[in-house]
């Protein structure tokens, strides 16, 4: 018989959820909504689908999509892209789709009105106020008939769907992390998260903290949090009433280690109720996302370096981390990269950095052999033109050498043969006047030739590079007995050249 396994699903555990007032009861009435923070995404983060009741339902006012995208930059929390269409905003009693918060992004996911038997595609939630607004498309834009279609009153079931799932579950993978790393980071190191941001899949998230961290430091928080992952430590929710008179006179109840719980809400936070996260034994931290029932399954991996930020009057350093699906991402992204890396320079994986190295070294022996081949080439070039500079005897040796050259500064090399020309020059006493260019060998009508004029009379230099401008269209410039210029566009022999040798003609 073939070997199997049976697997249950997973379920959130009965004591996740944890109302700690006596007071405090959730709206079982079908005609009441139930506040955000006491959501059932909230009460049982594993939950996929629900059925429930709609309280309202209302044609959105949101700006169409192109506007939405210039708002969207300066929000750490991604949102969605909306659709053109118009959009229904719909609360119902109780959902299963996170409205953003916290810096967790919204969920999306499915509503099906049971009435009709149809599919809505939940494209955002919002928390407005203490209720959660699900923005639902309306795909043929009769929106009566998608208004009727959400009567108050009628039954609905939620779902997160399969798209919806994968993202959420990134989601709380990433957030609960967080609440890992900023635990550990303020016990341990006393570094306080100034700020976190959960990136877009599947970059890593970051923390901001208010200074860089070594690579010893980095490793051992990474080491703990894993040590804690490995003995799955349970994560749970308490909840009570805000307060916000009573919230101010608490006295902050500390853990053994010291750390401070409860220090503030979140600033979006406006629902009615107060809610603590909690890692057990790690961490307590007012918090309104979705987490995880527990942190067995969040092995973190923390880039090994900070980066350094500097604003005006401040300096903080981010900490990127990831986990869950973004770290198999992630490992997968970076292998194909060392594999592709690896197969290019025919070596295994494991040799890469040497074989990069190795490849760094021959390439700057390579170039350094290159600048001595063209310095001796130089050389070689003016003591010719030199010669020939003799032979003329005239009064004044003009010359124009035209090259074909991939270099990829090709005026680096005319410099040479000029610098080599003038000490030759100058030997031999004679007045002098050399134009230099030099092309690529394949060329197109956005291809560069350079052109390098000097000669002994500065004036004489001078006047031949602003014919260059003028009949060419060269651009350029020059100081004394140098003038440098770049020519755009096919230099063809026959044409150009002519150009240059009547300009020459004139001196
Ligand atoms: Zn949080």
């Amino acid at each position: 018989m073939a070997a199997s396994a049976v697997l249950s699903l997973p379920v959130t555990p009965p004591d996740y959820f944890n109302v700690v007032s006596s007071t405090l009861r959730i709206p079982s009435e079908p005609q009441v909504a139930i506040p955000v923070g006491l959501l059932a995404c909230q009460r049982d983060p594993l939950l996929k689908e629900l059925k429930t009741t709609i309280i309202s339902c209302v044609r959105s006012q949101l700006p169409p999509a192109s506007t939405n995208g210039a708002k969207k930059a300066k929000k750490s929390v991604i949102t969605p892209e909306l659709p053109p269409e118009p959009l229904l905003e719909v609360v119902l009693h109780d959902t299963v789709i996170f409205p953003e918060g916290g810096g967790q992004p919204t969920d999306t996911g499915v509503i099906t009105t049971i009435s009709d038997g149809q599919d809505w595609e939940v494209v955002q939630a919002k928390r407005h106020g203490a209720y959660a607004v699900h923005y639902i498309r309306v795909p043929d834009g009769n929106i009566d008939a998608a208004i009727l279609a959400f009567s108050p009153g009628g039954s609905v079931v939620v779902f997160l769907g399969q798209k919806g799932w994968d993202n959420r579950y990134d989601h709380m993978t990433m957030h609960t992390s967080q609440h890992l790393l900023s635990a550990l980071l303020e016990t341990r190191l006393n570094l306080p998260t100034l700020s976190w941001s959960l990136t877009s899949y599947p970059s890593p998230s970051y923390v901001e903290i208010p200074r860089g961290m070594t690579r010893d430091e980095i490793m051992s928080i990474q080491d703990e949090a894993n040590r804690l992952v490995f003995e799955g430590r349970r994560v749970r929710v308490e909840v009570q009433e805000l307060d916000e008179g009573q919230e101010k006179a608490y006295e902050h109840p500390k853990l053994e280690n010291g750390r401070a719980i409860g220090k503030a809400l979140p600033n979006d936070y406006t629902g009615g109720v107060k809610r603590v996260v909690i890692i057990d034994g790690v961490d307590r931290n007012p918090c309104c996302g979705t987490h995880l029932p527990s942190i067995h399954n969040l092995q973190l991996f923390l880039l090994p370096h900070t980066e350094t930020l500097s604003r005006s009057s401040t300096t903080s350093a981010r900490l990127y981390f990831t986990a869950g699906p973004r770290l198999i991402a992630h490992l997968t992204s970076t292998h194909g990269l060392v594999t592709d890396t690896a197969s290019t320079l025919s070596c295994g994986a494991p040799s890469v950095p040497e074989r990069v190295s190795q490849v760094i070294d021959e390439r700057k022996r390579a170039e350094k052999r290159v600048v001595d081949l063209e310095s001796e080439l130089a050389k070689t070039i003016a003591s010719e033109q030199v010669r020939e500079m003799k032979l003329a005897a005239r009064s004044i040796y003009k010359k124009h050498i035209h090259r074909v050259d991939d270099a990829t500064n090709p005026l680096g090399f005319l410099n040479a043969i000029s610098v080599a020309l003038t000490e030759a020059a100058a030997a031999a006493g004679t007045s002098y006047l050399f134009v230099l260019t030099s092309s690529p060998s394949a060329q197109t009508s956005t291809s560069t030739s350079v052109i390098l004029v000097f000669g002994s009379d500065e004036k004489t230099v001078k006047e031949v590079g602003e014919h260059a401008k003028s009949k060419l269209g060269v651009k350029g410039g020059g100081k004394g007995q140098r003038w440098s210029g770049k020519f755009n566009g096919v230099w063809k022999q026959g044409r150009e050249d002519i150009v240059i040798e009547n300009i020459l003609q004139n001196f």
